[in-house]
């Protein structure tokens, strides 16, 4: 299985367009360690040849551009042949919008997820231009079923998607109920021909079972990065609201994700979805540090796993 990260940065990327922060500010003038990134999205493919694309980020244009195997073959064609949902955050199936050019699509998600995008919604005319255009493919919590490419044919890979604690979509706040298990998954993909498996969770809002089951005998792990603390958003006066209250979990402190998973036992862990504020994403920070010390990596643009 190849694993291609093509964007590693949370909603707003990296810098942000509106945000002069220390960060941001020293990203854009090269003034600190760090190196830009687009939204969070990753190309997966069990061959080479046909790609699925976890998330389609708002930057999904410059992304695709970004790596050859996924550029068209010939005519008008192309290698990518689904698409996957992990929640309906905008930063997570705007990208959809900008895949408007008469092309057969296949999404998979929940039905949740679907109805999100798609009910009330008349942007979403714009993939409705022909009977056929989008094929949504339903994701079942709990059950792991072949991906298939655009044409039915086999991927080579299995996928598997789990309840995982996060919120609704702000676009979705008081029209869906926040305690639905469909509208935030985890991903685990298997590799039919060597069993390796990714276990993608890059939207976590709490440790719960099913976290870790959906993490459990995985060979490379894919986690929520957003935060580092509790109080990246409201010490700056950014927002009054904590990691938590967003429904964030962060990967610092005492109850934070690094120390909370410091027992799980997969070879390779990497942290995704970073945010703008998140110090991690300075090579030279006192954080970087510690979880690299603690076996982790930060996901850069352009980072490839293989498995
Ligand atoms: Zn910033």
């Amino acid at each position: 299985m190849i694993v291609r990260v093509l964007g590693s940065a949370a909603g707003g990327g990296f810098p942000q367009w509106n945000c002069a922060c220390s960060q941001c500010r020293g990203v854009r003038e090269g003034l600190i360690n760090a190196s830009p990134r687009t939204q969070e999205s990753v190309g997966l493919s069990a061959d080479g040849e046909d790609w699925f694309l976890i998330n389609a980020s708002p930057d999904i244009h410059s992304q695709i551009e970004s790596f050859g195997p996924l550029h068209p073959g010939k005519s008008r064609t192309t290698p990518i042949q689904a698409i996957f949902l992990t929640n309906g955050d905008l930063d997570h199936c705007l990208g959809l919008l900008s895949l408007r050019e008469n092309h057969r699509l296949v999404i998979y998600s929940t039905e949740s997820v679907r109805r999100g995008f798609t009910d009330s919604n008349v942007l979403y005319r714009t993939l409705q231009r022909f009977a056929g255009h989008v094929t949504w493919r339903t994701l079942k919590l709990g059950v792991e079923e072949a991906m298939l490419c655009a044409d039915g044919r086999p991927s080579g890979l299995t996928v598997e998607a789990l309840a995982v604690p996060g919120k609704p979509p702000i676009h979705l706040e008081g029209l869906v109920s926040p305690g639905d298990p469909e509208l935030n998954v985890g991903l685990r993909f298997r590799q039919c021909t060597n069993g390796r498996v990714l276990a993608y969770l890059s939207a976590v809002g709490r440790i719960t079972t099913s976290v870790i089951e959906g993490l459990a005998d995985s060979d490379c792990v894919m986690f929520y990065g957003t935060f580092w603390s509790s109080d990246e958003l409201s010490s700056p006066g950014f927002l009054k609201k904590s990691a938590e209250d967003l429904a964030h979990w962060p990967v610092g402190g005492q109850t934070g994700s690094l120390a909370m998973l410091s027992t799980i036992t997969t070879p390779r862990r990497v942290f995704t979805h970073i945010n703008n504020t998140n110090p991690m994403l300075r090579e030279d920070s006192t954080e970087r540090k510690i979880i690299e010390a603690a076996g982790w990596n930060v996901a850069w643009d352009g980072m490839e796993i293989r498995l």
